[in-house]
């Protein structure tokens, strides 16, 4: 009987309402712990007709306080998230050790199930959570919170949280989880790698040693970098600083070469930016940003408010990616074999040998990649201009080129001349079986041209 049990934990010992309910937590949905152990101490006071005295979480045996110490523990995380915007919070909660030992006691005592009820941690997570809901007008999320507190309840001595109505902010660990905008770049300008790239001489420093002590480096004149500037560059700052970021890593989908431009629909990437205390910049205002300080080298467009599951998104779906090409040959090239090699090669499927010029520490392997489309123009007997669609992966430059007859088919094979790509543009990369633009990835309503008007003209 749920009264004899009440009975039995109450002789233990002085008890709180709240530790008293914790064993019944599974009754009664929509009671918090504390009513329930305030009305079971009234029922067994009445039914053995004894005085009713209600015990302070201060002379409490098993949370030794820590049942009262809820509003002072919420306020310490709300203090520690001033300044931060969230729209979804967890808290967590480490619980001493002789605690947890004090509510297996407390039921075995009583000759109860050790573990029966609810814990101290889940009551300490919730009680503590619902105050911080509360006073910040946000929701929990057991998933993937914007923002995390840890408690610590080790971190302070619950009897003078109990007379102050205050606890220490080290007890408590606040950790704000990255946010993502998603976008697709194009780089206008050849010679702009898509991350920044430190100089290989002096490993970013910008200086060299000489022997009147240190000068800027010869190699990259002091700036640090291979190049003036990269997509990361552009992009980054102003993202950081639209959400508050403490720093931001760029993630794209695959990469082009440094010296080919990335044109048309651009590609996917992803900003992600660590500790934002701002996660609702206005995407529009944030693409014309980007785009007045970039002066034309980089563009972006589409810019959105993404999940991190966009992270993964842009790094591994499967996307098909469209080229065009200035190609140069050895020896002259007639009209005719030049369009009966592009009719071999749409289609089919080449092997390609890992390119030498790709990675010379990773193993050599042949991959099969197809060529989705391919059509060109002979410009002179020995220039054309190649466009193709192929399959994610395609060594582009070597289709061309043969590699020294590593990749198989190619245009160089078939027109049994050298082949070789002077210029190169990416001008297309999308998803192979669905676009990367899945609304499930995006945290804010699509933008419509209308909206974007309207901004321009009011803004
Ligand atoms: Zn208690
Ligand atoms: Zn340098």
């Amino acid at each position: 009987m749920i009264t004899e049990d009440a009975r039995a934990l109450l002789s233990t010992g002085a008890v709180c309402d709240s530790c008293l309910g914790r064993p019944f937590a599974e009754r009664s949905f929509g009671l918090t712990n504390a009513e329930r152990g305030r009305a079971l101490r009234t029922t067994v006071a009445l039914a053995d007709d004894e005085d009713f005295e209600p015990t302070d979480p201060a002379d409490c045996w098993v949370c030794e306080g820590y049942c009262g110490t809820f509003d002072a523990i919420s306020d310490a995380i709300v203090d520690a998230l001033e300044g931060t915007e969230f729209a979804t919070y967890q808290v967590g909660t480490r619980v001493p050790p002789l605690v947890e030992e004090n509510e297996r006691l407390f039921r075995e005592d009583a000759g109860l199930d050790p573990d029966v009820g609810e814990s101290i941690k889940r009551e300490v997570n919730r009680e503590v959570g619902r105050r911080v809901g509360a006073t910040t007008e946000t929701e929990v999320d057991f998933d993937r919170p914007d923002v995390l507190a840890i408690v610590d309840l080790e971190g302070f001595d619950p009897l003078e949280a109990l007379e102050s109505g205050t606890v220490t902010g080290h007890a408590v660990d606040v950790q704000v989880n990255p946010a993502f905008v998603y976008g697709r770049y194009r780089k206008l300008e050849r010679d702009i790698p898509q991350t920044e790239w430190p100089c290989r001489e002096c490993g970013g420093s910008g200086v060299q040693l000489s022997d009147d002590g240190e000068e800027p480096c010869d190699y990259c004149g002091g700036s640090g970098y291979m190049y003036d500037t990269s997509v990361e560059q552009v992009v980054r700052p102003h993202v950081v600083d639209a959400m508050n970021g403490d720093e931001g890593t760029f993630h794209g989908a695959g990469r082009e070469d440094v010296d080919a431009r990335m044109l048309e629909g651009g590609r996917p990437f992803v900003l992600e930016v660590k500790r934002p205390r701002r996660r609702d910049p206005d995407p529009g205002e944030l693409e014309r940003e980007i785009n007045d300080a970039a002066d034309g080298k980089v563009e972006v467009e589409g810019l959105r408010l993404a999940t991190h599951e966009m992270v993964e998104r842009v790094k591994e779906h499967d996307a098909s990616k469209r080229y065009r090409t200035d190609v140069e040959f050895a020896e002259p090239v007639d009209e005719g074999a030049f369009d009966a090699a592009l009719d071999e090669l749409e289609g089919t499927t080449v092997e390609q040998y890992t390119p030498e010029r790709v990675d010379h520490r990773r193993a050599g392997l042949t991959r099969e990649r197809t060529v989705y489309g391919i059509e060109g123009d002979l410009r002179s007997p020995t220039e054309a201009e190649v466009r193709l669609h192929g399959e994610g992966g395609l060594y582009v430059k070597e289709l061309i080129s043969s590699d020294n007859g590593r990749t198989e088919p190619s245009l160089a094979g078939l027109l049994e001349t050298d082949a070789e790509v002077t210029a190169l543009d990416v001008t297309g990369v999308e998803g192979e079986d669905e676009p990367f633009e899945l609304e499930a990835f995006f945290r804010d309503e699509p933008r419509t041209e209308s909206n974007d008007d309207v901004a321009e003209t009011t803004g």
